[in-house]
């Protein structure tokens, strides 16, 4: 954990011992890190269940996401839902979601570099606290901040992929594309359903599939 000289509040927010502490703590915080917290309502922690072994990362929260206080609770968190209850998993029971950035970005832009730098220290708590087994990247903006070396590429080639970061030992990272993206362009779909069906067979190979999930469909 990386604690910042000048910013005792956010070393305050990283430093708390468990998952529950740390999402009240950042919850309540007013965190002015970074120009998002200029129009936000709420700060989004997550949505779903932090003792769950899969992380879902997304790019920021929506409107809908900044007004209730929750990750992926609009239209492409709907779909999301859909997508995963297709393969048998419930997104509040056996997954945790989270965003790049914390703060809803105007217009519903992708956040600027600088606006994940000052938040991505609270997203690499979550991923510390919570140890999940797999991290699933929602879309390019999540992809490009978790794995820095990833600079020019195409969604077409990274969607399905499976792959390990040395900043992240003993975490899996899958990358998905966004559910908004199918929203907008609906012949993602059969490539999304291969995905996810990779996904269900890569969590029951590798014995995470949650006990209490409905029978995965072939
Ligand atoms: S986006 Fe993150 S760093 Fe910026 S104000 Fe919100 S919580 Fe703080």
């Amino acid at each position: 954990m990386q604690l910042d000289l000048f910013d005792a509040k956010r070393n305050e927010i990283v430093s708390a011992p468990d998952y529950t502490e740390f999402r009240r703590r950042l919850s309540e915080s007013g965190c002015r890190r970074c120009p998002l917290a200029a129009g936000r309502t709420n700060i989004v922690v997550d949505r779903g269940n932090p003792a769950a072994p899969i992380l879902v990362i997304g790019e920021g929260p929506g409107e809908q996401e900044d007004l209730k206080g929750q990750a992926f609770v609009g239209k492409a968190g709907q779909l999301l839902d859909k997508i995963m209850a297709s393969i048998g998993l419930d997104t509040d029971r056996h997954m945790l979601i989270a965003n790049v950035v914390k703060c809803r970005p105007p217009e519903n832009r992708a956040p600027r570099q600088d606006e994940v730098d000052a938040c991505l220290p609270y997203l690499q708590r979550q991923i510390a606290l919570i140890k999940p087994r797999i991290v699933i990247l929602l879309g390019a903006t999540s992809l490009k901040h978790l794995d820095p070396t990833k600079r020019d590429f195409s969604m077409a080639n990274e969607a399905g992929r499976f792959f390990v970061l040395g900043d992240y030992p003993g975490v899996q990272f899958m990358v998905l594309y966004h559910p908004a993206a199918l929203l907008y362009n609906a012949r993602l779909k059969p490539d999304m359903w291969s995905h996810v069906q990779a996904l269900r067979d890569f969590l029951k190979e590798k014995n995470c599939w949650p006990k209490d999930a409905k029978a995965a469909k072939a």
